[in-house]
């Protein structure tokens, strides 16, 4: 697997040499330890190509149509991801906050992070935090770290024919009082020689070939199978599962799942269903459909990454979401940065609005739990509560935290 060493390693796009070399020094001042420069996206695609190691971070501008004959803005987000040549993009852009939000969820559609977008020119005050907090996040999260692996199609498929698809559990606590509510299942590829791969070096793949179908299910079929296990001994908790959209549309979905509730005797109020927030969602009638028949059925609906997306109130209220999830752009270390506090206090303000219950991911620091908790967020997940973990040990995990909450 390409790991790279201890620094983060930035590329950035610019045609302009001048504003090309104040990105380097900003860039260099936060604290990236090794800096590429391309004049265009072509010669960034090459660069990238050569390098046989993605960037963590591309810093581009995104235009709406580049000089005659090049590549846009858009076309390159596109290539960045299916060739997996970086980790995260951050757009820097003159354009509409809408045109780039929208570029945004498509790079995530692609399974490229987005770190966020500034407005250009770049300033030391816009691009530090970002760069902070990747380097931060890559010091704590090795596994998100290797997203860069290449995988084929017939890698996935034999994959999924072998079983090496296996889900890890993070728990998520109420805010209130420290009880464990949920689990996510978060899927691993135990692969024989590369070890863990991380969701995002295959889902994207899988979702784009028609193969996700197979990996939910194992995520489906293990996740209840170990809710069984933990009602048993005792521990009353929901599960969720997280679904593409395509996966979502699948049409005989709803009926699966209640399938294996039944077989394994799991209340549907126990089991969550989440998507990513994205326009199509709550815009395509075949998604809203899928959505209202999981909720009648009575399972739990889940908006993931919340808060960074395209929703809007009014798409909101016309679904049947239980939750929200907010998005851990918007959550880790945000205590350490004031220009989220109003981003953050508006998404909790809306789902509240709309009779959701909010849940923060990626809640890395004590200080972090304090901010959200007085500003209303009713459960928290992250490595400050528990790395996600084999089913195997979720049992020992939540007895224990049991002890340490009283
Ligand atoms: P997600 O559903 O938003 O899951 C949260 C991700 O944040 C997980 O990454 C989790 O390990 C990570 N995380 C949790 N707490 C922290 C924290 O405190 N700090 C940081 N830095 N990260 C934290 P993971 O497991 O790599 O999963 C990435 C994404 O892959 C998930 O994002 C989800 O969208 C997708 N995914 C995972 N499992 C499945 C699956 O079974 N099916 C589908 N369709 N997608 C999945
Ligand atoms: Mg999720
Ligand atoms: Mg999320």
């Amino acid at each position: 697997m390409a790991e790279s060493g201890s620094g983060l390693r930035v590329l950035i796009i610019d045609e302009q040499s001048v504003t090309r070399r104040m990105a380097v020094k900003m860039v260099r001042d936060c604290g990236a330890a090794e800096i590429l420069e391309a004049e265009n996206v072509e010669h960034a695609l090459t660069m990238l190509d050569a390098q046989k190691r993605a960037v963590d971070l591309v810093i581009t501008d995104v235009k709406a149509g580049d000089v005659a004959g090049a590549m846009d803005g858009v076309e390159f987000v596109r290539r960045i991801a299916e060739r997996r040549l970086a980790a995260n993009i951050l757009i820097a852009s003159a354009l509409d906050d809408s045109i780039i939000r929208s570029i945004e969820t498509m790079a995530k559609g692609f399974g490229l992070d987005v770190a966020g977008h500034v407005k250009r020119p770049i300033s030391p005050e816009n691009l530090r935090p970002v760069i902070v907090r990747l380097v931060a996040r890559r010091a704590a999260a090795p596994l998100l770290r290797s997203r860069a692996v290449h995988v084929s199609v017939e890698d996935l498929r034999h994959a999924i024919a072998q079983k090496q698809f296996v889900p890890h559990f993070q728990p998520r606590v109420r805010a209130s009082d420290g009880e464990v509510t949920a689990v996510e299942a978060l899927i691993r590829w135990r692969h024989p020689e590369r070890g863990l791969v991380p969701p995002g070096a295959f889902i994207p793949l899988a979702d784009r070939t028609g193969l996700i179908d197979g990996i939910t299910d194992v995520v489906l079929e293990k996740s209840i199978n170990w809710a069984r296990v933990w009602l048993d001994a005792g521990i009353d908790i929901a599960v969720s599962v997280n679904l593409t959209e395509n996966a979502l549309n699948q049409p005989r979905l709803p009926e699966r799942i209640a399938e294996l509730a039944k077989q394994h005797g799991v209340a549907h109020e126990r089991i969550v269903l989440e998507v990513t927030e994205s326009a199509a969602i709550t815009e395509f009638a075949s998604s809203l459909e899928a959505l209202a028949r999981l909720r009648i059925m009575g399972f739990g609906l889940s908006i993931d990454d919340f808060g960074t997306g395209m929703g809007t109130a009014e798409q909101l209220a016309r679904t049947s979401f239980t939750e929200v999830k907010i998005d851990q752009a918007l959550v880790t270390g945000v205590f350490e940065q004031p220009q989220f506090f109003g981003l953050l206090e508006s998404s909790l303000k809306l789902a509240k609005r709309l009779g959701l219950k909010t849940v923060a991911e990626g809640v890395e620091a004590q200080e972090d739990w304090d901010l959200l908790s007085r500003l209303g967020c009713d459960e928290m997940q992250g490595y400050h509560v528990a790395r996600p973990m084999p089913g195997e040990e979720v049992e020992g995990w939540v007895k224990g935290w049991h002890r340490e909450a009283l």
